[in-house]
């Protein structure tokens, strides 16, 4: 019997997971995929967000504001890529001057540190790329860009080193609910369980329909994207929004921590899973983007991709026991600001899960460690040293990212394996480059199969279904 199934691995399962794992208290997670980081965690702008946005009062205000904080601690401790850069709301005509008025209160009221309006003028002496058009903008100095798949799996990887089991392609499709739970999955596979966690993101009202909460429905909406080669990504230094509307945070403009520049996102009311980017709103996200920064050099796009928001009715996170089965604790709804919260979510519910019963007592060790090498980022002794011990370490695969293939390797047996093409770029960029895979995927796929002992034409780009290879050529 576990004491905690938690539905679900993106950034709200992982915190959970990583906050829960302090604890001497047995705990599944189950995730439909196979990796994890593979839903709205892995395709979204990245932002560590202030907090002026949320309304004052609400829980989406106190865990934004908790989570950006405890989001660069993290971070910086589990070796995940990280800044503060800061951010800059720009405002083009009397209405958003008035709008950024109004998100300077709200963050005040927030607690959001670093905060002031300033000029255009002034904004142009700190983004000299802004458009003439600005007439003012809200600073914000506690914003900040962040790796999202690395921060989901750095948490989900020292929650499994302290005994979390994580179960990949395990789909919950039943909850049954007597005394305690039992979870069903696609597998056959059961888990009992005395609380239940659904982290289960766009599908989080699915699940809750599993226990027969219906109180909200998720209305996925889509936001597509344009990333630039890194030749762009000094552009801006800080992440560049626009006024925020009802449906997101409006078109952005802001460097990535890998060095690229990322435009987007539109907001378009979609079907789950599907992340397909369209003529139109590319066009749109570039038409809107050029407005603040004009000089951006769309020549120089590496990538399109679209992640889908799990938006609700409610303009708030849908966090707290479901009224219809006790003992079930929703994380539920988790649209933006949900990655910059993560953390602070993760602790929530932690305290949640102790006033719904839960007895939780500290463990006596708790490793909240992680190594990582990245090879590029090492000194020329400390590469040497590398290659001396291991020389798989001195065989460069991805050139656009200087990526070896000891680096790959390791991901391929680090403590959640990656075993797709797209798992090993996650861990360690490989693929992430200009030429986006041109070069390296074929020696990736080749390294992936010798590694996990199967056939090349059985290696994965991403989900079941992917395959890169069809068939071998027969020698002739
Ligand atoms: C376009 C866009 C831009 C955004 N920008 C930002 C930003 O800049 N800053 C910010 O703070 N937030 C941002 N967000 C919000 C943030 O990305 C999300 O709040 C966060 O990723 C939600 O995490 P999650 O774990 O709830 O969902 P997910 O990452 O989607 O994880 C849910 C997991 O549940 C699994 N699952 C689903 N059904 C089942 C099942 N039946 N059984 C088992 N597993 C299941 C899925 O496979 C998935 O892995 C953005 C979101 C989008 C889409």
């Amino acid at each position: 019997m576990y004491d905690v199934v938690i539905i679900g691995c993106g950034v709200i399962g992982a915190a959970a997971a990583y906050e829960l794992a302090r604890y001497d208290l047995k705990i599944a997670v189950l995730e439909s995929e196979n990796d994890v980081a593979t839903g709205s965690s892995k395709a979204n702008s990245a932002i560590l967000h202030a907090g002026y946005d949320p309304m004052p009062g609400t829980l989406m205000a106190k865990l934004n504001v908790e989570g950006n904080e405890m989001a660069f601690r993290i971070a910086e401790k589990l070796h995940v890529p990280v800044e503060r850069c800061g951010s800059l709301v720009v405002a083009f005509d009397e209405n958003d001057e008035e709008h950024i008025n109004e998100l300077y209160r709200r963050g005040l009221a927030n607690g959001v540190p670093g905060l002031s309006i300033i000029t255009g003028e002034e904004a142009r002496k700190l983004e000299p790329d802004l458009s003439g058009e600005i007439r003012a903008a809200l600073l914000a100095e506690s914003a900040g860009i962040i790796s999202p798949w690395d921060y989901t799996l750095a948490m989900a990887e020292v929650a499994v080193k302290n005994g979390v089991e994580l179960y990949l392609d395990t789909r919950v499709t039943a909850i049954e609910k007597g005394d305690h739970f039992t979870v069903r999955s696609s597998k056959g596979a059961e888990f009992e369980a005395r609380y239940v966690i659904n982290a289960a993101g766009v599908n989080s009202d699915i699940i809750s329909g599993l226990v027969g909460d219906r109180e909200f429905s998720v209305r996925p909406t889509a936001g597509e994207y344009f990333l630039l080669d890194k030749s762009e990504g000094s552009r801006v230094s800080r992440v560049i929004f626009q006024c925020p509307n009802e449906l997101g945070k409006g078109v952005l403009v802001s460097k990535t921590v890998h060095g690229n520049l990322i435009v987007g996102p539109n907001a378009v009311e979609t079907t789950r899973g599907n992340t397909s980017t369209t003529q139109e709103g590319l066009a749109f996200v570039r038409r809107t983007a050029l407005r603040s920064v004009p000089s951006i050099q769309f020549r120089e796009n590496i990538r399109n991709f679209a992640g889908i928001r799990a938006n609700t009715e409610y303009d708030e996170f849908i966090i707290g026991e479901s009224r219809s089965a006790k003992g079930f604790l929703n994380l539920a709804g988790i649209k933006s600001p949900g990655l910059t919260a993560s953390a602070a979510i993760g602790k929530y519910a932690g305290e949640l899960l102790r006033k719904m019963g839960l007895s939780m007592k500290e463990k006596e060790q708790f490793d909240d460690t992680r190594e990582v090498v990245r090879f590029r980022e090492l000194s020329e002794e400390e590469k040497n040293e590398l290659i001396r011990k291991d020389p798989a370490y001195g065989r460069v695969i991805c050139r656009c990212e200087t990526v070896t293939e000891g680096e790959i390797v390791a991901a391929l047996h680090s403590i959640i394996p990656a075993r797709t093409v797209n798992g090993v770029k996650r861990r360690c960029n490989a693929g992430m480059g200009r030429c986006q895979g041109g070069f390296c995927s074929p020696r990736v796929c080749r390294i992936i199969a010798r590694e996990l002992g199967i056939d090349e034409t059985e290696v994965l780009e991403e989900k079941e279904g992917s395959n890169i290879l069809y068939s071998r050529l027969k020698e002739v």
